[in-house]
């Protein structure tokens, strides 16, 4: 996606550790223009198998997930991070290794809002080792929910989270790839 490339190139950061920051327009504050059209990205790559829930992790994942969700009119669930104690009793949950922090933390998905005939499409902000989208692709599994797509906003390509998710087979969509950032200059795949 062109305009995402652009935008990341114009507001980007590149900071010690991997990180690329895009909190300028990504996932803290937000523009919602670039967003719904990443939404509708999503959906237009996605209509086509029959989506029937958009599954993301909060918070940064909300965002893209919900402009995804409206763009094929179906609902989005986030799993939750902390301790959700107003959850009920019947849940799904996955263990998750933080990129970004170096810490692991539970999601939770109450099992109201997932189920075996729900076709899913999992949206996160960013792809790095993978470890997010294989806590939600495990949250599908243990709904009986089939895992139908997977479509990110930035990709880090030097990282194997998108090669592995593809060899397993899974159609992973990635907005934008980032190949190197190298001495802070990001390029492209
Ligand atoms: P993974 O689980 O694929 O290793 O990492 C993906 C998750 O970590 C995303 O949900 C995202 O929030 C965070 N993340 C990984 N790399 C970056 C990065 O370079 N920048 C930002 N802002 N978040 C990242």
């Amino acid at each position: 996606m062109k305009e995402l490339e652009e935008r990341i190139l114009k507001d980007g950061r590149v900071l010690p550790g991997n990180i690329l920051k895009a909190d300028s327009f990504l996932n803290h504050q937000i523009d919602p223009d670039l967003m719904q059209r990443i939404g509708e990205t999503f959906a237009d790559h996605f209509r086509s198998q029959g989506i029937t829930k958009v599954l993301t992790i909060e918070a940064s994942g909300i965002a893209p997930a919900l402009m995804a969700a409206c763009a094929l009119h179906v609902p989005m669930v986030f799993a939750k991070k902390h301790g959700a104690h107003n959850i009920g009793n019947d849940f799904y949950t996955a263990s998750v290794h933080s990129y970004t922090y170096d810490s692991d933390y539970t999601i939770i998905v109450s099992s109201s809002y997932l189920s075996s005939s729900d076709r899913v499409l999992i949206i996160d902000d960013f792809l790095a080792n993978g470890q997010a989208v294989h806590g939600l692709l495990d949250i599908c599994k243990k709904a009986g929910a089939s895992a139908s797509g997977i479509g990110i906003c930035i990709e880090k390509g030097f990282q194997p989270g998108g090669a592995e998710l593809r060899a397993l087979g899974y159609d992973v969509m990635s907005l934008a790839i980032v190949e190197s950032m190298e001495g802070g200059t990001i390029i492209f795949r």
